[in-house]
């Protein structure tokens, strides 16, 4: 492979069901500065169905040129296509390093559109540079549940792929009036095919939820010990204006839906409080909360490692706790 050739940086800025993904603009922040680095331009990736419209605000947003496929086959998800699309974009205009979300549907995309290209990927980052001598990119992540950081290179195939956890990334905001190019490309009914049929989409139910947004989080641990103790933290939650979240051990115990677990294996969150209530404060939990600008955490147990690392400490039982911080709310 001719490396030389590969050249400039590209963020895929995923689209969902109409709405620009906010990981788009975390992307471009990390895009931005490897870009800047390596003196070349930073790309977005559009697919979908009228999806141009995202343009200009992913230019204003660092972009200096958005490639955009945008064709009614693309209206719905399909990995196989969506991959397809994203290999034939790649084999035809050679970008060197490639960044997608690691959302869900990012996860399954950016595997599959590197075993089409044939080159590797370093899934679920949480940090991207570039390596001063030999311009690679240097992918960290978390490894042996949360105990390592690796950092993996790809030496000898282009792009370097990477998905990028969401929320790893500040989003970039808008310059008002940025120029940049748009580059249309075809979507081709011949090519870009898949056994698979989008039939219906079935929306969750409660699934307006975004946990990713939510400025207030009140998570429940082992400690909280019976599904029902969920509802004093919802009480709490909603006093606050926030959501419930949860660590593993709930959501093993089937006291709570999966899509509330924080931490590795969960979902990573940034609201401005945290509020952790019987959570020891594991590695693996902290890994998706640590980020929060305030944490607060309540534990009997005063050596429980979260209640070193939290910004307030509440020592004492949550059920005496809680209640007693919803009386004086
Ligand atoms: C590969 C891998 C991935 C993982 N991914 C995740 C992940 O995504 N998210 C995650 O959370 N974990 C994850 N884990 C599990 C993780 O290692 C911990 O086991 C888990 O986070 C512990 O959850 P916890 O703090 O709720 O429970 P514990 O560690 O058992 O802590 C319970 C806490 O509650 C306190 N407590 C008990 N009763 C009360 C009470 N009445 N009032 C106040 N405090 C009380 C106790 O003092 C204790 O500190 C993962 C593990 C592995 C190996």
């Amino acid at each position: 492979m001719a490396k030389a050739d590969y050249k400039n940086v590209w963020v895929l800025a995923e689209v969902q069901r109409g709405k620009l993904s906010p990981t788009a603009y975390e992307l471009l922040t990390a895009g931005r500065k490897l870009a800047d680095e390596l003196h070349e331009k930073l790309c977005a990736v559009l697919l979908g169905f009228e999806v141009e419209s995202f343009a200009q605000d992913l230019i204003e947003r660092g972009a200096d040129c958005v490639y955009i496929c945008d064709d009614v086959h693309l209206e719905h998800y399909i990995d196989d296509v969506y991959a397809k699309v994203l290999n034939s974009l790649v084999k035809t205009y050679k970008p060197n390093k490639f960044l997608i979300p690691a959302t869900n549907r990012g996860r399954a995309l950016s595997a599959k559109t590197a075993v089409f290209i044939g080159t590797g990927l370093t899934a679920d980052a949480t940090d991207v540079q570039i390596h001063q001598e030999d311009g690679q990119l240097y992918a960290t992540r978390p490894t042996f549940g949360g105990n390592l950081m690796a950092t993996i290179t790809c030496a000898k195939t282009r792009p370097e792929m990477c998905s990028l956890r969401p929320m790893s990334y500040e989003r970039a905001v808008p310059q008002p009036g940025r120029k940049g190019e748009i580059i249309r490309f075809p979507f081709d009914a011949t090519q870009h095919t898949s056994l698979a049929k989008f039939i219906e989409f079935i929306k969750n139910k409660g699934n307006d939820l975004d946990l990713s947004e939510a400025k207030v989080i009140v998570a429940g641990g082992r400690g909280i010990g019976k599904k029902e103790g969920f509802q004093l933290l919802a009480q709490l939650a909603e006093r606050l204006g926030g959501t419930v979240a949860a660590s593993r051990p709930p959501v093993d115990n089937g006291w709570i839906d999966y899509r509330y677990q924080i931490g590795l294996t969960g979902r990573t969150v940034k609201p401005k409080l945290y509020i952790a209530c019987g959570i020891s404060g594991q590695i693996q939990h902290m890994a998706g909360m640590s980020g929060a600008d305030v944490v607060v955490a309540i534990n009997k147990d005063p050596n429980a490692p979260i209640m070193k690392t939290a910004h307030y400490a509440v020592e004492g039982d949550l059920y005496e706790v809680i209640p007693a911080m919803l009386e004086s709310l």
